[in-house]
């Protein structure tokens, strides 16, 4: 199946509005194995947009149209692409309730061209929109098909992943099933990665794999069709093995979980309390720990020190280990890992300190960073990274290997080149 995505919106055009719809949706067919032939983008123009549909319907099966389902007057999209078809449109019920519903609820007078949004193509198949009021809709007519989504993200989103998907899969595989797997990886970059699994990507068929790439953390889905989805599993078992032949040293999870949720279910798993000393990361690190679900039963509290007398006073780091080795060193980065972990009484403790840029410090260029661990009843540790980036990206890659390193400590994976501190020395 080919496909056309057409985004509408006059907000694009002017550049005002990030066109992320086209790049989400363009992914989500590619995951479903629907090559994506061409993405156009019209304003609010009746004209254009039928235009735009009859170029379409000349070269792709698939039409997928994005924006202007709202109730006001630019959004005209349903008007247009019924008038084209010559099709009716017709109240859906059930949308038309819960417009009633939610403006009875927030105490809104509605405003009577709120109803618009409840208006479907006659004989489409209606999408659930689960986060706003437009409902969107896919219909066949002449072996093509027209879908019709809103422009908000944060609705066109749930309404593919939930409704269109399933939908499309119906027309896709006729009596198949579709199944996918996410794997995440992190300590490698998009192209690295790619370069070692081409064997799987050159010879791939079914099941596909598809790389993406995000903060850090990189994403392949493999996907297969199949019968039955114990044959689409199994099928995907053996992409899997080999895929983690190249690249297990980097696997950290599977599906949406992010290196951070990684790391808070193993501490939650394990009824263990975490703490840091930050210094270049001013906090970044703990805040990971932070977002999404309470993080009270893994951390007390941590502390951030920028300058050398705070880390002596309240941290307690010694002078002598400062003066000796430099603040910006392993050894520093175990101390305050050491002293971090004291202080909140946690399980483990997690040192960062390094020069995020643009100056150097202590002779030391930007990039350089030391992160140090120290796990009760283990011997603490400290990791020496060199980045290459500006300030915020060094940032981000030093939060981003602390979480790394704190993964690899709690479950016992070999972390190479450590640095170790013997204080009496
Ligand atoms: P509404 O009910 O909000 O009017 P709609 O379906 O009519 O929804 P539009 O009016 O076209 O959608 O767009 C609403 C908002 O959604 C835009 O102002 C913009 O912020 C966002 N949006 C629209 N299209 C896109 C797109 N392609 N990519 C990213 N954001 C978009």
């Amino acid at each position: 199946m080919k496909a056309e995505i057409i985004t509408i919106g006059t907000e694009l055009l002017l550049g005002h509005v990030v066109n992320t719809n086209a790049t989400f949706l363009s992914r989500e067919l590619a995951s479903l194995g629907i090559e994506v032939y061409h993405q156009i983008t019209v304003g609010d123009n009746a004209d254009r947009l039928k235009e735009a549909i009859e170029l379409a319907e000349s070269r792709v099966d698939l039409i997928i149209l994005s924006g202007g389902l709202g109730p006001t007057e630019d959004d005209l999209t349903k008007q247009t692409v019924a008038e084209h078809l010559g099709i009716d449109l017709v109240l859906h019920e059930e949308t038309e309730n819960k417009i009633i519903s939610y403006h009875k609820n927030a105490d809104f007078e509605m405003p009577p061209n709120n109803q618009l949004q409840a208006l479907i193509l006659a004989g489409s198949t209606p999408l659930a929109n689960d986060t706003g009021l437009a409902v969107g809709m896919m219909l066949s007519k002449h072996d093509r098909h027209y879908v019709l989504l809103p422009g908000p993200p944060d609705e066109i989103k749930p309404m593919v992943k939930n409704y269109l998907r399933n939908e499309l899969v119906k027309y896709l595989l006729e009596e198949q099933v579709l199944v996918s797997r996410v794997l995440r990886y992190f300590g490698l970059t998009e192209a690295q990665l790619a370069r070692k699994i081409e064997p799987v990507i050159k010879k791939q068929t079914n099941p596909t794999a598809a790389i993406y790439a995000g903060d850090s953390e990189i994403t392949v889905r493999i996907t297969a069709k199949a019968k039955t989805e114990t044959e689409g599993n199994q099928a995907i078992d053996v992409v899997e093995e080999e895929i983690q032949s190249y690249l297990s040293d980097y696997f950290f999870g599977y599906g949406e979980k992010r290196l951070a949720d990684v790391v808070k279910d193993l501490l939650i798993d394990r009824g263990l309390t975490i703490t840091a000393a930050e210094s270049l990361t001013g906090g970044a690190f703990l805040s990971e720990l932070t977002g999404d679900t309470s993080a009270s039963a893994i951390l007390e509290g941590g502390i951030i020190t920028y300058s050398n007398e705070k880390k002596n006073k309240i941290l307690k780091v010694r002078k002598q280990t400062i003066e000796k080795f430099g603040v910006v060193s392993g050894e520093c980065a175990i101390e305050m890992a050491e002293k971090a972990q004291q202080l909140f009484d946690a399980d483990i403790g997690v040192g960062l300190t390094g020069v995020a840029g643009p100056s150097s410090l202590e002779k030391q260029i930007p990039g350089t960073v030391y992160i140090g661990i120290a796990f009760k009843g283990k011997q603490s540790f400290a990791k020496h990274y060199q980045f290459a980036y500006k300030r915020n990206r060094n940032r981000r890659l030093s939060v981003m290997h602390a979480l790394e390193l704190v993964r690899r400590t709690l479950e016992e994976l070999p972390i190479e080149k450590t640095l170790f501190f013997d204080k009496d020395s």
